[in-house]
């Protein structure tokens, strides 16, 4: 089974990687790939650049064997869209083995707005992590979707290559993106919400308007 877990990381935080942790137990795998995207298409642009925000990912996930990062989407250029993200996948690893990408409720409440969304239930399954406050619209597609196509177990991802939905709820931080890029902003201290590594190369950088000279 191979598993994907997507996102800006604008910067990676705690947040992430523990969820990351927590699936790669959940779902039994070696290894859990990290996929940054390069330029996201439904949202603002990020603080950081992809490269960038790339080599703080890299730096988080340095020591830890079980999460690997793919570069792929920085490599393709252009809008990062997960359809061809899962399309070369699937080409690499054939059409057998189980794909699964991962997602929080916020990313899915938006899913059929996504270019070509409908083929990725034909090239993956998709694991919703729930996340707090983040419902999802009961009238809406996403939500049609765990109806109709939605599976209970871990297990019956294993018994197919794609086409399934896990909602899954799995213990998870309260630390957001946003807030560390608004603490570093303001001036404010974000230690302890992400890795030392990525704070320091942040300082080092000056990234995300952090101010010069920063000793905090
Ligand atoms: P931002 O605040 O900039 O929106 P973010 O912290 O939500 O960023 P993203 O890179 O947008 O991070 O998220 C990538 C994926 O990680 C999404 O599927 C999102 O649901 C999930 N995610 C983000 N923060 C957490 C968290 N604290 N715990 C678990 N999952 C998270």
């Amino acid at each position: 089974m191979k598993v994907i877990y997507g996102g800006t990381f604008d910067p990676v935080h705690h947040g992430h990687l523990r969820l990351a942790v927590e699936l790669r137990e959940l779902l039994a795998v070696p290894q859990l790939s990290l996929v940054p995207c390069h330029i996201p298409p439904h949202r603002a642009s990020p603080g950081a650049g992809s490269e960038d925000r790339l080599g703080l990912l890299r730096l988080a996930v340095a020591g830890e064997p079980g999460l690997v990062v793919d570069d792929r989407e920085l490599s393709r250029g252009g809008a990062s869209y997960s359809a061809e993200t899962l399309r070369q996948l699937r080409a690499l690893i054939g059409p057998d083995e189980p794909l699964v990408m991962v997602m929080g409720t916020d990313a899915f409440a938006g899913f059929d707005r996504w270019r070509d969304w409908q083929s990725i239930p034909e090239l993956a399954h998709v694991l919703v992590v729930a996340r707090p406050g983040e419902g999802l619209n009961p009238d809406g597609i996403p939500a049609g979707l765990l109806r109709t196509r939605g599976c209970r177990s871990v297990n019956e991802l294993r018994s197919a290559p794609c086409g399934l939905f896990l909602y899954q709820h799995l213990p998870l931080l309260d630390i957001s993106a946003t807030a560390i890029r608004d603490r570093i902003r303001e001036g404010r201290s974000p230690r302890y919400l992400l890795p030392d590594s990525v704070w320091q190369e942040i300082r080092q950088r000056g990234l995300y308007e952090c101010p010069v000279h920063d000793d905090r």
